[in-house]
């Protein structure tokens, strides 16, 4: 590559961007060239906050959504949410869309991806353990399950079926997600109707 033409600071940060998600080699080297030519208060904006990510991010104790470390969300510590009531997700991200499209205000769950044996993801990885914990500390009666529309999530469904005590109704959003859908790129409309016409699962 002609990235090896170029002193190592700039061609590390080609690098570093290089190795995000949806970034490829050429956008790696015109971002790490737009910082380049920037003013230097721009990068150190970026390395401030990425220091931050170091020192001041940690996953909520109970939900795992973004907190503090040491602290809970501000979801979980918000007296305004709804109890009695859980939404689990797969991904953080699932915790924005649905917030965007304002259609649940009770508490999240967030169980940091679905079981996927295929991809070395086992029950053991996720967050199982505090979900059956909270069902019982916090009284749940119904969760939803808001799952995007892929085959580990449907496999997930169905262990959490056989894991939550059979006293809590669980419900799975539904329509409107087309099939291999994630809900982070589902519109809020849709996520809506698909919040209105969840299904309960049977138990
Ligand atoms: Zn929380």
């Amino acid at each position: 590559m002609s990235d090896s033409l170029l002193p190592g600071a700039i061609s590390d940060l080609v690098a570093a961007f290089s190795a995000l998600p949806g970034i490829g080699a050429k956008t790696a080297r015109r971002l790490a060239f737009h910082l380049v030519d920037a003013p230097p208060e721009k990068s150190r904006q970026l390395h401030r906050a990425l220091s931050r990510l170091d020192t001041e991010l940690a996953h909520c104790p109970t939900c795992g959504f973004f907190s503090r470390p040491g602290e809970a969300c501000v979801l979980c510590a918000s007296n305004r949410r709804r109890t009695g009531q859980l939404c689990v997700v797969g991904r953080i991200q699932d915790v924005l869309a649905i917030e965007e499209a304002g259609v649940f205000h009770g508490r999240y769950h967030v169980l940091g991806g679905y079981i996927s044996p295929l991809n070395q993801v086992f029950p053991e990885d996720l967050r199982l353990v505090s979900l059956q914990e909270r069902v019982e500390a916090e009284r749940i009666t119904e969760v939803i399950l808001a799952f995007d529309a892929v085959s580990d999530a449907d496999y997930t469904a169905h262990y959490l079926l056989e894991l939550l005590p059979r006293t809590v109704r669980v419900h799975r959003i539904a329509a409107g997600i087309p099939f291999g859908g994630e809900l982070e790129y589902t519109d809020g409309i849709t996520l809506s109707h698909a919040f209105t016409l969840k299904r309960e699962l049977p138990h």
